[in-house]
């Protein structure tokens, strides 16, 4: 209970307080943080996908520093010998101020990945950017079909007929790749499961069409029930390894993503870098308030 207040309560405190409570979850401020991290998961068996945090932009004119954050992080990734992609949150393109201004830098950057034989996944935001997110997606994936991934919330209601969608759009030549999480916006009980169990059967079934059309699936969860659901789609369906991946947040249950490799499977792991570290950091801590009481015991206890 006291946790869940401190975690709701970080938006008001000081940014220093909230960074003692954040960075476990972010690599740091620079790029090459983030590479650092992608070399040492590397080392430990994980492929990485680097964030330039930034999200919900209210000016054209901070494009330009998403856009430029995107082309150098593929430019110094396609120099390291390691399998990581990029992602990006279209809200920091200006997906909610201008969609063609937002496509057009989104494009350059997708672009110049396929250039350098490198990936794109377009992250999914709150409800109000889904149908806008999926119309990016759908003109990308045209264009550059190995180049760019897109992400599925399986808490929406809406989710099984964009995932039909999503179906229509796939063959051999032009493979669909999503990314499979529960999402994490607050949305309202009309348009999104609320309850823990639904949101986990939802999850399944989206992951079983998703296996039974031959689609590749970043499977992103920490739940231990959905990581073992998923060994058994994986089994059933008879996958091999190349046809799917596991994928964790930095900084989150690195016990079970440990497991995970252990047993074989792919695993990514989400690196987010940058200044604009808040939004994202505190999004993490109101998902596991538990969180904050380790990190005050760790704090105070081991100074
Ligand atoms: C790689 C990746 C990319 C993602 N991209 C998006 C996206 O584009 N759009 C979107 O809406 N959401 C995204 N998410 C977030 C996702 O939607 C969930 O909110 C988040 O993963 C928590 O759900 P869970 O499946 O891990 O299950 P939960 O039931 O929330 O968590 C299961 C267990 O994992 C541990 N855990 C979970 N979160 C934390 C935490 N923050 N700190 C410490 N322990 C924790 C706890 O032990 C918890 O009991 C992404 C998640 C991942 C892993």
């Amino acid at each position: 209970m006291i946790h869940r207040l401190i975690a709701r309560m970080l938006p008001f405190l000081p940014k220093k307080v909230v960074w003692l409570f954040s960075r476990r979850y972010i690599s740091g401020i620079h790029l090459e943080d983030a590479v650092k991290a992608a070399i040492d998961l590397d080392q430990n068996g994980a492929w990485a996908t680097v964030d330039h945090l930034g999200e919900f932009i209210t000016e054209l004119a901070q494009v330009a520093e998403a856009r430029e954050a995107c082309l150098n992080a593929l430019e110094l990734l396609a120099r390291e010998d390691l399998n990581v992609t990029c992602s990006l949150k279209p809200t920091s393109f200006g997906l909610l101020i201008n969609f063609d201004f937002c496509y057009q830098a989104v494009r350059e950057v997708v672009m110049r990945a396929g250039e350098l034989g490198k990936m794109v996944r377009i992250d999914m935001e709150d409800a109000t950017c889904v149908d806008r997110e999926l119309e990016l997606y759908r003109r990308l994936h045209a264009e550059f079909p190995k180049n760019v991934g897109i992400v599925i919330q399986s808490y929406l209601r809406r989710t099984a007929d964009d995932l039909i969608k999503l179906a229509s759009w796939h063959s051999d030549k032009t493979p669909v790749n999503v990314r499979l999480c529960k999402g994490i916006y607050q949305e309202s009980e009309v348009i999104a499961y609320k309850k823990r169990d639904e949101i986990n059967e939802r999850y399944l079934a989206d992951l079983t069409f998703l296996f039974s059309h031959g689609i590749y699936v970043g499977i992103a969860t920490h739940d231990k029930f959905l990581v073992r659901g998923a060994y058994d789609l994986i089994e059933n369906f008879g996958l091999s390894p190349d046809q799917y991946e596991f994928q964790m947040l930095f900084g989150v249950t690195p016990e079970l993503r440990a497991e995970i490799i252990g047993h074989g499977h792919h695993m990514r792991v989400y690196v987010p870098y940058g200044r604009d570290w808040f939004g994202y950091s505190t999004r993490r801590l109101r998902e596991n308030p538990k969180m904050v009481g380790q990190i005050i015991k760790a704090l105070f206890i081991r100074g």
